[in-house]
């Protein structure tokens, strides 16, 4: 299986190829093409299998075949627990869409607000964030969470284990209620099947 069979457009499958990979990792090729149909998605995965390019590939395909739903607006929204972990994802993110039209930011706490509000005016497409300095945002109004059309929570187990519950229940009520859901755990609590269960629409299930 290679990642040309997965649907995957040409300006995605160069960026693919500019990486270096030649075969979809297990979860690529179960994740992408559920993330292509446009359903909800639940997926155990551990850091290290390829998750971040099983979800952001399809996504960025996703985007580029559809127009913004709302014009100018932020269109996939990504949440990390850590910095670290979000740096890399927006870093991953960057590098599958450099032969696209589309442009990404990552947005964590402890460093200053104003060269994030700067960079919040203009346009974006894809935010990677960790919960709290979302919010932070929110609560200021210098980002617009209404034109949210996918959303992923990485390493939800973490981000529960870190306190986020209340703060990602916060951000799911400043989000449009029609969008993709994906939710990606390396283990599944009590706690995070029912975070799923109140997230997810018949989501297809994905265990690598
Ligand atoms: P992740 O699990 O998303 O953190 O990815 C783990 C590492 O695997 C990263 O360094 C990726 O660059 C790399 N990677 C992702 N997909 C592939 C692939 N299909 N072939 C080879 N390496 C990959």
């Amino acid at each position: 299986m290679s990642f040309s069979e997965l649907g995957l457009d040409e300006a995605i499958l160069r960026a693919v190829h500019d990486q270096g990979y030649d075969t979809p990792t297990p979860i690529q090729r179960q994740a992408i093409p559920a993330v292509l149909s446009g359903g909800d998605l639940l997926a155990g995965a551990q850091t290290g299998t390829g998750k971040t390019a099983g979800f952001t590939l399809p996504i960025l395909q996703r985007l580029m075949q559809s127009p913004a739903r709302k014009r100018g607006s932020i269109r996939a929204l990504i949440l990390a627990p850590t910095r670290e972990l979000a740096a890399q994802v927006e870093e991953s993110v960057r590098s599958y869409s450099r032969h696209l039209p589309l442009s990404s930011m990552v947005m964590f706490g402890g460093v200053g607000m104003q060269p994030q509000i700067t960079r919040l005016r203009k346009p974006l497409d894809i935010l990677v964030a960790c919960p709290g300095r979302l919010l932070d945002h929110a609560g200021q109004g210098t980002v617009d969470l209404s034109g949210i059309e996918i959303l992923v929570l990485d390493e939800a187990d973490r981000m529960l284990d870190m306190g986020f519950i209340h703060d990602i229940r916060r951000v799911l009520r400043l989000l449009p209620a029609k969008r993709q859901n994906l939710l990606f755990s390396a283990t599944f609590s009590d706690d995070i099947k029912r975070l799923a269960e109140g997230l997810l629409d018949k989501p297809a299930l994905i265990e690598v």
